[in-house]
């Protein structure tokens, strides 16, 4: 198991889980968001391409993204595996990581996704913004960010499962609870 996407709502705790499974499978954990949070906080020129977009809470314009996940997937750490985490997100951006990996001679070994209810997710939310002051954890940009996903991401998820790729996992509940029902969930698959 070494080409891996953690797809999950945000609030799901699929950052953390895709950390810790990383870190058991010994592949790279690569987050898009945290890519572009950090290009904002060191004020690069993709960092103010993006930032307008991640404050509003919609999807940074997919070429901006897919040349960012092709250049970091092409660096040393990611050419034996990496688990993506919230990426691809859009219809267009499946096709772009479906061209990288077939260049590549690659495919995906799976999909995992968390899932979790709305109001659960607001309000875990709305605690990490008071611990992170993360800008885009507003009440009004977390809903906003929640429908993007069920509808943009929807797409995302129906191509794999018409692949037969995806494996769901509960994502509520004690963190170590939910990496052990990953964990046990990819020794199925494997
Ligand atoms: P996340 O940390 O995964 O919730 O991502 C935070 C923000 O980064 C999102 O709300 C988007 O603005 C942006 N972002 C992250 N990944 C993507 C992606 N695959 N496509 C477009 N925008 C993204």
């Amino acid at each position: 198991m070494t080409r891996m996407l953690i797809i999950g709502p945000p609030g799901s705790g699929k950052g953390t889980q895709a950390e810790r499974i990383s870190e058991r499978i010994g592949v790279v954990a690569i987050s898009t968001g945290d890519i572009f949070r950090r290009n904002v906080k060191e004020a690069t020129p993709l960092g103010l391409e993006a930032k307008k977009f991640i404050d509003g809470g919609d999807f940074v314009p997919d070429d901006v993204t897919n040349r960012m996940v092709r250049d970091r997937l092409e660096q040393e750490d990611a050419v034996d595996g990496f688990l993506l985490d919230g990426y691809p997100r859009t219809a267009d951006q499946v096709r772009e990581l479906d061209d990288i990996l077939a260049a590549s001679g690659h495919s995906l070994d799976i999909v995992l996704q968390l899932t979790a209810d709305d109001e659960e997710l607001v309000s875990r939310l709305k605690r990490r913004a008071e611990l992170d002051g993360r800008t885009d954890d507003t009440e009004e940009v977390i809903r906003h960010r929640l429908e993007l996903y069920r509808g943009q991401t929807h797409a995302v998820v129906a191509e794999y499962d018409s692949r037969g790729m995806v494996t769901r996992v509960d994502g509520l509940g004690d963190i170590d609870e939910v990496t052990d029902r990953v964990m046990k969930s990819l020794a199925k698959v494997q």
